[in-house]
């Protein structure tokens, strides 16, 4: 890695140790500064909108002590795809024998494209955040036809990968959660479907209220694989 990307400073905060947000891993959290949609829901406004405050080298010396104690390591955000030089992180990362999991908002597809066919990446949990007629709305963004490509692309791949949606009930109805079920059946998404309640903090990017009710299980189709992860 060059010392100009040793000087980047790209991630806002650092999770020194996780059991839970990379399966079968001991993992860390890098969390990467900025992101290209603005999620009503988001309670990472801090990161979104702020400035990184690690250099890479920072970093990459907070990893070397974790060799030997931790076996992954987690790219989350904001968005960290919209980093230059992910490519070259990666590649360090994975010289010191971590595996990598990407939390993803899908609107990069050739990013991820790159770091699949490079080995870069082990695992991705892809944010399916809303149906197309939705999907604005939620988010900002209309670029929803990349989130499609990114998510044929991993489902033609056959790419180790998770779908999830967080869910807050003023946003998002059961039809809604439904017609994201019949989408990712139609495009043979062959891997569980992950809801996760909104979990209610004061400070979201849409100043949203106490959702006023929680997903039920029962008012969803059962065409592919559901878990409620809270
Ligand atoms: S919730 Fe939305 S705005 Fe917040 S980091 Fe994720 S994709 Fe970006």
């Amino acid at each position: 890695m060059s010392k100009t990307v040793l000087t980047d400073k790209t991630v806002f905060e650092i999770t020194r140790f996780t059991t839970l947000d990379y399966a079968n891993n001991l993992a860390c959290i890098l969390w990467f500064s900025k992101c290209n949609m603005a999620c009503q829901y988001c309670y990472n406004a801090d990161i979104v909108r702020g400035i990184g405050r690690y250099t890479n080298q920072e970093i990459l010396d907070f990893l070397k002590s974790r060799v030997g104690k931790l076996t992954g390591v987690v790219l989350s955000g904001g968005e960290c795809t919209l980093y230059p030089h992910l490519i070259e992180l990666c590649e360090e990362i994975k010289e010191l024998g971590f595996k990598i999991k990407i939390d993803t908002n899908g609107l990069r597809p050739d990013v991820l494209q790159e770091l699949i066919d490079f080995s870069l990446v082990d695992f991705i949990a892809l944010d399916y955040k809303a149906p197309s007629y939705k999907f604005y709305e939620i988010t900002n963004n209309n670029s929803n036809e990349k989130f499609y490509k990114t998510l044929d692309m991993l489902i033609d791949k056959e790419f180790p990968f998770e779908v999830r949606t967080t869910v807050h009930s003023h946003l998002l109805e059961s039809k809604d959660i439904n017609q994201i079920i019949l989408d990712l059946k139609e495009r043979k998404y062959r891997g569980t479907y992950y809801l996760q309640n909104f979990l209610h903090v004061e400070n979201t990017l849409g100043n949203l209220d106490i959702p006023s009710v929680s997903i039920d299980k029962k008012l969803l189709l059962d065409d592919i694989p559901i878990e409620v992860r809270n």
